[in-house]
């Protein structure tokens, strides 16, 4: 293998992988630690349970000193269903833009991160880097976790960690958690003429779909706020219900589908406690007094924590002066900083391209971004060789 690309020729290769979050991402594992391999770099592949995705996990310098995590996940979201007007895993440049499903969020950060590695190599830096590119973590975060798991077992603890998330190279020091429920509702069918006694499974749903709604009205009129985000609270939001085959049967079965997107202040197991309590002791009753079969499950999708530090955390001023740039803020969206922080580390989300692009159709990351996060990187081994 070649083995040396331009950020560019680095992007077109990552993007030829189709590792959408459903699909296996080996085959792009694979080639990285190919890659890394031809430089002397090994890499650790940390497998899911089906062994069909994994993260990457790889240092570079001295693995007895404390280093700076370069992270970025692996798996893109789906693009059927939209409108690209041209082949999405085919790298298409136009007008100063690099087109293709993960341009921006976020294998241009790993791209540009790849292809400095001949640099960062032959600047035999004292500090090591450390790689860790993750899997799944569109659909919940999965991957970071182990990755995370991996990190508490580091004989020497990372010092900084830097996650590449579309952020125009702007440092942001917080986000929100994101916890994605589903709540089942097990009914009772029968004729809708002898409607009471079945268990109206879309009934019983509705007023749990309500219930949440209150808790989402009383975050935005109570509080608790926090005004570094937007919105400046909690959010609680019903997205999918499913339920009802007929309308002269009563139904069965419901679904619904649910988030809370928690700010720093929030401990969203407090929500979720509380929506159960009121699933479990104001409507569940009545549905066991018709049918005992009957009754309400919750699952936990996914959970992905909330992540802040603090504006005057001196990796803060680092990166800022990395990125150029002076400002720091925070956002709704969630990454995976969350878990790394959990990890131990002093964790800052920064990276080339806009969130704006993220997951739309005909996705791009504009070269320019590309070029910040060249210079992003060459400071930072510049810095990691000067101290
Ligand atoms: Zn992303």
């Amino acid at each position: 293998m070649d083995n040396k690309f331009t950020s560019q020729e680095m992007l077109e290769k990552l993007i030829s992988f189709n590792s959408i979050s459903y699909n296996s991402n080996l085959d792009l594992i694979k080639f990285v630690q190919d890659y890394l391999s031809e430089f002397g770099i090994e890499s650790k592949i940390i497998y899911d349970e089906t062994k069909t995705k994994a993260n990457l996990f790889a240092t570079i310098g001295p693995v007895d000193k404390s280093g700076v995590i370069l992270s970025g996940h692996t798996d893109v979201v789906p693009v059927e269903g939209q409108d690209w007007s041209s082949d999405p895993f085919a790298l298409r440049e136009d007008n100063g833009k690099l087109y293709g499903r993960g341009t921006c969020d976020m294998k241009g950060f790993i791209a540009v991160v790849l292809a400095k590695m001949p640099e960062i190599i032959s600047a035999n830096i004292k500090t090591p880097i450390h790689l860790a590119f993750s899997y799944d973590e569109e659909v919940g975060c999965f991957g970071a976790h182990k990755i995370g798991d991996h990190i508490k077992e580091m004989e020497v603890e990372p010092f900084l960690c830097v996650v590449g998330e579309p952020t125009e190279m702007k440092p942001i020091t917080g986000h929100k958690s994101a916890g994605d429920y589903t709540c089942s509702v097990h009914g009772l069918e029968c004729h809708s003429s002898m409607a009471p006694s079945g268990v109206n499974a879309v009934e019983a749903g509705a007023d749990i779909v309500s219930y949440i709604r209150s808790v989402a009205k009383r975050m935005a009129s109570e509080g608790p706020f926090n005004n570094n985000f937007e919105p400046p609270f909690t959010t609680v939001h019903t997205g999918v219900i499913k339920g009802g085959t007929a309308l002269n049967i009563v139904p069965n079965h419901c679904e619904i589908e649910f988030e809370i997107r928690a700010i720093p202040e929030q401990d969203p197991a407090e929500l979720i406690q509380e929506i159960k309590d009121y699933a479990f002791r104001q409507i569940e009753p009545a549905m066991k007094a018709v049918n005992p079969k009957t009754g309400i499950t919750f699952v936990e999708n996914a959970s992905v924590p909330a992540f802040d530090i603090d504006d005057n955390h001196k990796m803060v001023d680092f990166i800022k002066s990395l990125s150029g740039s002076n400002s720091t803020s925070k956002v709704s969206f969630a990454t995976e900083a969350g878990i790394f922080q959990e990890a131990g580390v002093p964790t800052i989300v920064c990276g080339p391209g806009s969130i704006e692009q993220a997951h739309k159709p005909d996705e791009f990351i504009k070269i320019s971004e590309i070029l910040k996060c060249e210079a992003f990187i060459d400071r930072l081994v510049f810095a990691l060789n000067a101290n």
